[in-house]
């Protein structure tokens, strides 16, 4: 029975020109999201999206389209030729598959795209309702129009007749690509791959640096990156992704500093290199997966000494976020089981048995002082490695 999906997408800032990058844009992150089931015709009529379907794949397609950031809402329909009387009997169709699976009550709502028809929408609801009623003839069902059941909305377009009642949630947000890129800190954790989607779903652009100390973090643990920047590039398309191998610098850390202050120094480390690598790839911001209190280097005054190795905005989207909100998330973008499969992460490695929580910036400045910092941050760079994982 139906035959046509058709993707909402909210209107603010859709106006002249933007529209129709929007638009673009919007179709080709759809092609992608779809890749892995299979080739989809997805194509724009009159300011809507729409993408064929038959019944055996709607539900597949459908559940697809709703996680295309941009997308508020799918519905599946049906989409017949431009005749008065076919959208009356499609309508019936809709009612009787409704009533079929428990329905009472009912309303029916129409739009009138080809203005030369000689009814308004108001006249044209009536009008089939009333058939749909009669035709139907069921005492046990009934028009509602304040609480119906079943909202059958009626479409006589310039090309076709379409007919739908179910509408399925979007994630919502902006279509990827309009509006910049940034680097994402992505680790083999929980927390960053959700960091990157939220910040990706308001249509950011991401590319992605992880730090490993290979050898002594193995290749298992960077393949687990790349499985991750691979789910995210689901959502987000293609992400470059740079690894960068930190052993030197943890052990500049850990010959010259002290102990305890290891992990702020590193995680200023790591801040540095995203910024020094974005700005050669036109990224305007950095993202981590940082939320207040959830680890000793996470503490006010932690983030305050890490926040201040860099100039470049850092976006923390989790910053206010518990750990359970967090994975529920993970669990619905798919991230979740990737992430909590154990692997050694190069922080783990070398974290201090008992980890400054209120490190002093003035402290943390006083103790790099003893590391070449440009020079360690330079080389760690000159040697990275970057990838590009995408998702098929
Ligand atoms: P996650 O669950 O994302 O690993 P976490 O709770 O383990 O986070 P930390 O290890 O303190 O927290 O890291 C905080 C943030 O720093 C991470 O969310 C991530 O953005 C970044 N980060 C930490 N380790 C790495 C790494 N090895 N490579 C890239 N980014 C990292
Ligand atoms: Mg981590």
């Amino acid at each position: 029975m139906y035959n046509i999906l058709i993707a909402k997408y909210g209107e603010i800032g859709v106006k002249g020109k933007n529209r129709y990058i929007f638009e673009n844009k919007l179709i080709r992150n759809i092609r992608n999201m779809l890749k892995s089931i299979g080739k989809f015709n997805v194509y724009k009529e009159y300011g809507r999206i729409y993408i064929d379907v038959d019944d055996s794949n709607y539900e597949e397609v459908m559940n697809e389209v709703r996680k295309v950031f941009g997308v508020v809402g799918v519905c599946p329909a049906m989409k017949r030729e431009k005749d008065y009387q076919v959208l009356k009997d499609t309508a019936l169709l809709m009612l009787e598959e409704k009533v079929k699976n428990g329905a009472k009550t009912f309303k029916i709502q129409s739009k009138r795209g080809d203005k030369s028809f000689p009814m308004t929408s108001q006249e044209m609801s009536i009008d089939i309702g009333g058939y749909v009623l009669t035709t139907l003839n069921n005492p046990d069902v009934s028009v509602d129009v304040r609480n119906p059941e079943v909202k059958i909305t009626c479409e006589y377009r310039n090309e076709h007749t379409l007919v739908y009642a179910d509408s399925v949630e979007g994630y919502g947000g902006l279509p990827i690509g309009t509006n910049g890129k940034a680097m994402t800190l992505l680790s083999g954790g929980i927390d960053s791959p959700v960091a990157s989607w939220l910040v990706a779903k308001r249509g950011v652009d991401i590319e992605a640096v992880h730090f490993h100390s290979y050898p002594f973090t193995n290749e298992r643990s960077q393949e687990k990156v790349r499985e991750l920047a691979k789910i995210l590039s689901k959502y987000c398309g293609p992400i470059k992704l740079h690894m960068v191998n930190t052993l030197n610098i943890q052990k500049a850390i850990a010959e010259n500093c002290n102990e305890e202050e290891t992990t702020i120094l590193s995680r200023r480390f790591m801040m540095r290199i995203a910024e020094k690598i974005g700005q050669s790839r036109y990224c305007d911001a950095i993202i981590t997966g940082e939320s207040i209190g959830q680890v000793a280097s996470q503490t006010m005054q932690g983030l305050v000494c890490t926040n201040a190795s860099v100039s470049v905005p850092v976006f923390r989207p989790l910053i206010a976020m518990d750990k359970i909100d967090i994975i529920k998330i993970a669990e619905e973008i798919g991230t979740y089981e990737t992430s909590i499969i154990p692997e050694a992460d190069c922080c783990s490695l070398f974290s201090p048995k008992k980890p400054v929580t209120k490190p002093r910036l003035e402290k943390i400045e006083k103790s790099e002082e003893k590391l070449d910092v440009e020079a360690l941050i330079d080389s760690a760079i000159e040697k990275s490695v970057v990838e590009t994982i995408s998702y098929e």
